[in-house]
């Protein structure tokens, strides 16, 4: 980890540095940056565009299509390269260092202090950053606290590098639903969560939260996952209707929208009900309930490469449900794909270590239905709308903030090329050039 943390203070001082000129006032076309791109996806549109230029001031794109070249013009050529939006990772833990066993988790919260979580957090926002994800929705701390909060700050601030983050902090789950679990009664251990019991303790978790800076709100909704003889993955639902409605309606009168891990059956079905922004994970979901997510809006975070990732491992634990999740959730995905559910790209990414590149979570989307270019979608146009950033990001066009990356190749025909990004700059700032 040392030699990661002097990467990231030589990479502070670029990023200073790059803002301090990004910012200034444009006076004429030597302040436009061009980038000339082979090939452009910009998000929106199903047909990539051939031989495009994106023109940049200051922190914004001011033109997207062809220009005349003079010598004095600021130009990056990115030839063999196609050009896209910054990724968006609608689902990451920049506090996680990846659990795939509950002894994973343990040592963080019992051996690692909130202040050293946030050291390695800032690295990880920057691997984010590299990776090619300009903004990332991360819900929850998991024992962090308000971490998140100060993280978004600083980058906001342009003291370290990142992502734009929107962040849910500390989450909420009922009493002995949430690890650290089966200490003795008589130890007290940290939990990764705000514990709440009761609608009145939960709104006041929901205020208490927004008040410290949460721009969403994450609840878990259920736990104790087991396949039924029937093929449906079934849970033991983790907040009465009562309380998941009182989440619900306190966060929605104070403006923010909540993100529900639900993983099966009742979680998803009271979620739903209760009217939640997002279902995170969802690896059962009834057509029912499918059909309540398009009529209301509901968007679908999959998480697909995460559970591959933990399966075998928590199996080994004695967690046998977690392989034959795998078929269910492919079979729920493909079934959320066919009625319309808006899906959102999103990785979980944390409960995996940084550095896997949380990007490989396209190629399951891929394998399980998606066309290369929705996929694409989903991390960009798709997520920056479940983020309520569609009028600043998620697509190339002028007016939007200049957040743009490139991989060497054609994502549309080899969407493992998203995983390849060499090109990555936010904010009119370039942060990786191949
Ligand atoms: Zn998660």
């Amino acid at each position: 980890m040392r030699k990661d943390a002097w990467v990231s203070i030589l990479f502070c001082f670029c990023f200073v540095g790059g803002i301090a000129a990004a910012q200034k006032p444009s006076t004429g076309s030597e302040n436009i940056l061009y980038i000339r791109c082979d090939t452009l996806i910009d998000g929106k549109s199903e047909a990539p565009r051939k031989d495009v230029v994106i023109g940049i001031t200051g922190d914004k794109i001011d033109l997207v299509g062809a220009a005349a070249f003079t010598s004095n013009m600021r130009v990056i050529n990115l030839p063999g390269h196609t050009c896209l939006p910054g990724l968006i990772d609608t689902h990451t833990h920049v506090l996680l260092q990846g659990d795939i066993t509950a002894a994973d988790y343990d040592v963080q919260l019992l051996k690692q202090s909130p202040e050293y979580r946030t050291i390695l957090a800032t690295v990880n926002a920057r691997r984010a950053l590299e990776y090619g994800f300009t903004a990332i929705r991360d819900v929850e701390t998991e024992g962090a606290g308000y971490a998140d909060v100060d993280l978004r700050n600083a980058i906001n601030r342009g003291v370290v590098p990142g992502p734009r983050m929107e962040v849910a902090t500390r989450a909420l789950d009922v009493t002995g639903a949430y690890p650290l679990l089966g200490y003795a009664p008589n130890v007290a251990v940290p939990h990764g969560v705000q514990v709440v019991d009761g609608p009145d303790d939960a709104r006041r978790a929901v205020r208490e939260q927004i008040m410290y800076g949460a721009d969403w709100i994450k609840v878990y909704s259920d736990r104790s996952y087991r396949v039924r003889s029937d093929g449906v993955l079934d849970d033991i639902p983790t907040f009465t209707m009562e309380e998941l409605r009182a989440v619900v309606d306190e966060a929605h009168r104070e403006r923010h929208k909540v993100a529900s891990h639900a993983m099966a059956l009742n979680g998803v079905h009271n979620s739903v009900e209760a009217g939640v922004d997002s279902i995170e994970h969802g690896n059962y979901i009834a057509d029912a309930d499918l059909k309540a997510m398009v009529s209301n809006g509901i968007y679908y975070v999959p998480t697909i490469f995460v559970g591959e990732y933990v399966a075998q491992g928590r199996a080994a634990e004695g967690a046998r449900v977690w392989p034959q999740m795998l078929k269910i959730h492919e079979g729920t995905f493909r079934r959320a794909l066919k009625a319309g559910v808006k899906i959102a790209f999103g990785t979980d990414a944390g409960g995996f270590a940084w550095t896997e590149n949380p990007a490989k979570e396209f190629g399951y989307m891929v394998r399980w239905g998606m066309t290369p270019a929705q996929a694409i979608r989903s991390a960009t146009s798709v997520a920056s709308e479940l983020m309520e950033m569609q009028e600043k990001i998620g697509s190339i066009e002028a007016g939007k903030y200049a957040d743009i990356v490139a991989v060497p190749g054609d994502p549309l025909a080899d969407i493992t090329v998203l995983e390849k990004v060499n090109f990555v700059m936010k904010n009119g700032v370039v942060y990786k050039h191949p």
